[in-house]
Parts: structure tokens; C-alpha cells; sequence
């Protein structure tokens, strides 16, 4: 029987690229992964092999964390045009503005770039922090983009939020409890500044999906009717309800049902008709974030455009005649940046469970092990279930007696072995199986190679590991060939959590490729760029991976417009409260001591220091 021949096409269906790659990734004749942004002229080709290539000839390895900035461009563009033509096909009255919420992606390269692409459009950014709103400050130029200011504000904050609107921003602040609004009064007054006010109404609209809980009366963000009732007046007594301009409402992230969308947004738009009906000068509605992405393809029940549409269809329904069409703004971040970081690493080692050796048995062996082969020998389709279970049952046996010292290492070794050859017997015998038993199923995952992988969960992935996020993985490279092992990625941290054994489609398993020798076998992780860099932690002292940013030009060539240097595991050793100094000191008088008991000779001590020096300022990933 001739194997059917493998192809690209097999690869992309097997790995599902058309659903998360959005069209412009693909695999191409020498079964390389390569991007191609459709927001490039000529659209071309970028295969990610060659991007690793250039980054280990200028020194840096793997793991990185690849931008693709075009990506970010695309984004901004998609986003802002979507609700232009919505705005435009619904005849709505009013312009649409974006802000990026900083917290999502806060890396220096990101915002810069969102800011710069985004000028055109007016893209603002949204910030949850002083910390966050100083960069937004020092980042937009555009003083026609907003600055929205959430989270918790202390006098300094809102010093800092008028500072901005005397420097010609359109910076809001969204006030998120009752306290605050006297803060802003007394800190307005003061300053002589006129602030911008928002109130962040909790809607009783509740959303499926993760992030359910910020929804709903016992949401732990936003003011409640009563709540707002009160702040009217209060404005009202000191007559500045001319300086309440927006609402904001912001129901969870990655909301997967349109229909979730629209109640909450037509609820808060009940409290914006009230709110200009009460005098107040409003002008602006702000819908936050939650526009969500896909990951593995069918999450969502609707895509961007829809998205735009419904938004603005459904503002047009529960907008009061009378009232004027309010600005809208949007704080999409992960549906901003998801798609444009790519992290990728390098394969170590494989672990597979397969049988060692196993001698010939004969009468002098044990009995048990006599029995085991009897199984071994006779495994059939018809008796594929009582096989696996005799096998577990005389391997268990076995391994008891090994615990009261009754079976030898060998003995055991063999017993162990045999059982696996019974495993992978009848694993390959249930494609014949009219019906397969829940515990024979699991032998693919019983039986799944180990590829051990040179990144951490915790550091880059930490979603994988709190909220069992699912992003798509694959080999970029070898997509010609066949990928015939069945694996889980375990990363490099010794902490049973630090692994990836959930994949797109519910796998618990990933088809990979058997590794060739010494050859680098690369893996992608795609659409990590919302939330994983500044969650991650340095679990096992594991510190932030290389970064670099490409910008893809018409002619197929890159550029590395940010190489960012990971953390050194001196770095990493400083954020414990170590100092490098300390360090060598210590370890130079240990070294000392050695020299005094003569285990070593004062040349070596030199060496050796030297080598502590080098791996202080070393990468904290395996290096080759
Ligand atoms: C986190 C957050 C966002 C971003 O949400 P995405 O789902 O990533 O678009 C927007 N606004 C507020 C207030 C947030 O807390």
C-alpha cells in the first residue's frame, strides 16, 4: 500500500489556516508558512523562515516575538473604515473615533506605531492609569485625537488629564465612582481648567463569554442609576452639567454574541437620551471594548462589519428623535493587535512513549511477564479493549511488586515496555473499530510524543495557562511533508502547567513532524498580540523574549524597524532584588575558598568567573 502523497493544501486544512489566517497567511511550495498583508501594494509573499533567518544573522535567537507593524496598520485602517461605511450606508450624523486602550498592548513600539498610522484617522488612546495616560500624552501629536481617561483617578491623575486639556487634547475623563466627581470639580476649579466628564453607566445588559462578569448589577465597574441620578444634581446645584459631555459603557472582552452587543448598546443609549434630556451637554457615546476576535474560527457570531453595523443601527433605534447624533467612540484593543504578534520558538527534545527493547520471554522469566507477552502477541481488532486492559492490569502488577521489592528494575522495564507495545497496537487497530471506547480513545493523548520547546507559558502564553485560551500553533515549516506524531508542548519551566495541550478544534493534541537530527523545528504561536506581553511573569525566572518589529515592503523585503533585546538573566536576577555586583562578589568569594582548599587553581578561578560574568548578561532561554 502506497502512502497518498502529502500536500501544502492537506497542511493548511490539517492546521486551519484559512480561518485564522484571514487569507493572508498561507503555505507556499517548499511547505513554508508565509504572511502576505493585503494592506501592502502587490500583496506579497513574506515566508516566516526567512524573517528568523535575518533575525539569528543579526545575533538574536529564538524565542522571539515577531510584529508584523503592517498588521497593526491594517487593523487601524479595517476598524475605522468599517465604521465609516457603516456611519455612511445607515446615513447616522455623526463621525466615528477610535481609541486604542493601552493596557492591552502597552509595549513602547505598539503605541507609537498606532498613534503615528493612526493620525489619520484620529485614533485616540484610552487609559486606565497615570502611568497609561502619561504615555498617551506623550504620544499623540494629533491634538484631534481623544484621550479617554478610566479606572480609578486620584487628584494627580486628574492634574495630570487637565494638563492635557491645556495642552489642546480631547481628553475625557470617565468617571467610575461617585467620589471622583468631586475630585474633578475641585481639581477643575483650581486649575481653572474646563474638564471633559463621562459617566460609566453599569448596564444590566448581561454577556455571555469569559468575561460575563463585567456585566450585569454585580459588575465592579460603572455607576448606578441612582448613582447618576445623584451626580446630575450634584452637577446641576454648581451648574456645570454643560461639562458633562459622554457616556461610557464597557460590557467584557471577546463577546461572542451580536446580539449581547446590541441590548447593551441600545440600554446605555436609554441613559444618554436621559442624560441630554436632563441638560446635559453630552455630544459623545462611548461603546468601550468587547469587539472580539477569532481564534479558532466560529467563536463570534458576527465579523467587523457587522459589528459597525448593528452598533450603529442600534444607536439609531434608541436614540430619542429629538437628540442629537452623538460621536461614537470605541475602545477595540484586542481586536486591534491580536493578529499582528506571532511568537516563535524552537523545539529542544521529544519524549515519546514508545516501548524500549523487550527480550524474548521464556519459561525462566517471571510469570507475569510471561502473561504480558501472552497479550502482546494476541492483540486483535475483535479483543482490542480486553488486550489494553489485561496489558494495565499485569503492568500494575508489576509495578506493585517493584514497590515491595519483589520485581527488578529490569523486570519492571520490561513489563513497562510491554504494556506500551499493547497500547500502540491497539491504537493503531481503532481506525477499524465500529465503536471506540471513551479510555481507548485516549490513547492518543496517553500516547502523545512530548516536544519539549524553549519558551515559557507563564511569560508569553499566560492566558493558555489562567483561562485555557486556545490560540492557533503550528509548525512553520516541513508543511510539504506529512506530519506523522501526535505531540503536546511542554515549555521550559518544570511546572506541570507549563504546557500547550489544548489546540484549535478542541485537540488535545497537535500532528507534528518527527524531529530531522540537529535541524531547528520551529513553532508559531499567532494572534498573541492583546494581553499576553505585560501579563506574563517570570515563572522560574524566565524573562521577556526578543522582540523585533517588521514593516513588509512592496517588494516582498523587511525591514527590522525595533529589535528589542530580551531580558538578560541579570535583569531578570534585579527584579528579584539582586544586583549583579552582589552576585559576583559572593560567587568570587566562593570561588576564593575553592582556590584556599586547592579543589581548583588560580587560572581556573579566572575562567570560571568569567564564564558567571557571561551567562550574568546571557539570554534566560536555552541557547544553542
Ligand atoms: C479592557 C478594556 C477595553 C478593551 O477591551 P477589548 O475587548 O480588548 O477590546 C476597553 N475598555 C475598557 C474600559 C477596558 O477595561
Amino acid at each position: 500500500m502506497t502512502k497518498k502523497a502529502w500536500s501544502i493544501a492537506d497542511s493548511a486544512t490539517l492546521y486551519n489556516v484559512a480561518d485564522w489566517g484571514k487569507g493572508y497567511f498561507s503555505i507556499n511550495g517548499a511547505g513554508q508558512l508565509q504572511v502576505a498583508p493585503p494592506n501592502v501594494a502587490g500583496q506579497p509573499n513574506v515566508p516566516l523562515t526567512d524573517v528568523i533567518a535575518g533575525i539569528k544573522d543579526r545575533g538574536m535567537d529564538l524565542p522571539v516575538v515577531l510584529r508584523i507593524e503592517n498588521l497593526i496598520d491594517l487593523q487601524v485602517s479595517r476598524l475605522n473604515d468599517s465604521f465609516a461605511a457603516a456611519i455612511e450606508s445607515l446615513g447616522y450624523q455623526a463621525p466615528y473615533r477610535g481609541v486604542f486602550p493601552i493596557k492591552v498592548n502597552q509595549q513602547s513600539q505598539v503605541i507609537e506605531e498606532i498613534a503615528r498610522f493612526g493620525a489619520r484617522y484620529n485614533h485616540g488612546l484610552e487609559a486606565g492609569s497615570k502611568a497609561e495616560l502619561m504615555i498617551a500624552m506623550a504620544t499623540l501629536t494629533e491634538s484631534g485625537s481623544y484621550i479617554i481617561c478610566n479606572g480609578y483617578k486620584d487628584a494627580e491623575f486628574i492634574d495630570l488629564g487637565l494638563r492635557a486639556r491645556q495642552l489642546g487634547f480631547e481628553c475625557f475623563f470617565v468617571v467610575e465612582t461617585p467620589a471622583e466627581l468631586d475630585l474633578i470639580l475641585e481639581r477643575a476649579e483650581l486649575m481653572q481648567v474646563e474638564p471633559r466628564i463621562g459617566f460609566r453607566a453599569k448596564l444590566s445588559t448581561e454577556v455571555e463569554g469569559h468575561w460575563s462578569e463585567d456585566s450585569g448589577d454585580r459588575s465592579l465597574f460603572g455607576l448606578s442609576a441612582n448613582q447618576i441620578v445623584d451626580m446630575i444634581d450634584r452637577l446641576k446645584a454648581v451648574e456645570k452639567l454643560d461639562w458633562l459631555r459622554l457616556l461610557h459603557f464597557h460590557l467584557g472582552s471577546q463577546i461572542p454574541n451580536i446580539r449581547d452587543i446590541r441590548t447593551g448598546v441600545m440600554e446605555a443609549v436609554r441613559y444618554y437620551n436621559q442624560l441630554v434630556n436632563e441638560g446635559a451637554a453630552m455630544g459623545f457615546l462611548d461603546l468601550g471594548g468587547g469587539l472580539a476576535v477569532n481564534y479558532e474560527g466560529g467563536e463570534t457570531n458576527y465579523d467587523l462589519s457587522e459589528y459597525c453595523h448593528d452598533v450603529v443601527s442600534s444607536v439609531l433605534e434608541a436614540l430619542d428623535e429629538d437628540v442629537a447624533h452623538p460621536i461614537l467612540i470605541s475602545e477595540s484593543g484586542r481586536a486591534t493587535v491580536a493578529e499582528s504578534s506571532i511568537l516563535l520558538f524552537n523545539t529542544l527534545d521529544v519524549t515519546r512513549f514508545e516501548p524500549g527493547p523487550i527480550p524474548d520471554i521464556n519459561d525462566e522469566h517471571h510469570e507475569l511477564l510471561q502473561k504480558l507477552n501472552d497479550v502482546r502477541l494476541n492483540v486483535e481488532v475483535a479483543r482490542a479493549q480486553q488486550s489494553f486492559n489485561d496489558a494495565i492490569y499485569y503492568r500494575d502488577e508489576i509495578r506493585e511488586l517493584f514497590r515491595f521489592g519483589q520485581a527488578t528494575l529490569r523486570e519492571r522495564a520490561t513489563a513497562e515496555s510491554m504494556a506500551l507495545d499493547v497500547m500502540q497496537q491497539v491504537k493503531s487497530l481503532l481506525p477499524q473499530m465500529r465503536r471506540i471506547p471513551k479510555e481507548l480513545e485516549a490513547l492518543h493523548e496517553d500516547l502523545a510524543d512530548i516536544y519539549y520547546a524553549n519558551f515559557s507559558v507563564f511569560q508569553s502564553l499566560p492566558d493558555t495557562w489562567a483561562m485555557d485560551q486556545v490560540f492557533p500553533v503550528m509548525p512553520i515549516h516541513r508543511l510539504n511533508e506529512e506530519p506523522d506524531r501526535e505531540a503536546i508542548l511542554a515549555d521550559l519551566t518544570c511546572d506541570c502547567d507549563g504546557k500547550i495541550d489544548l489546540f484549535v478544534g478542541g485537540h488535545k493534541t497537535l500532528p507534528v513532524h518527527a524531529l530531522n537530527g540537529g535541524e531547528d523545528y520551529v513553532f508559531g504561536v499567532f494572534m498573541v498580540g492583546a494581553y499576553q506581553e505585560t501579563l506574563g511573569d517570570l515563572h522560574n525566572l524566565f524573562g521577556d523574549t526578543n522582540v523585533v518589529s517588521i514593516r513588509i515592503d512592496e517588494d516582498g523585503s523587511f525591514d527590522f524597524v525595533r529589535e528589542l533585546q530580551g531580558d538578560t538573566v541579570e535583569d531578570v536576577l534585579s527584579y528579584v532584588e539582586y544586583t549583579p555586583a552582589w552576585l559576583s562578589e559572593h560567587f568570587r568569594r566562593t570561588a576564593e575558598r575553592a582556590v584556599r582548599r586547592k579543589l581548583i587553581k588560580p587560572a581556573q578561578r579566572r575562567e570560571i568567573l568569567e564564564q558567571f560574568r557571561e551567562s550574568l548578561r546571557g539570554y534566560t532561554y536555552y541557547e544553542h
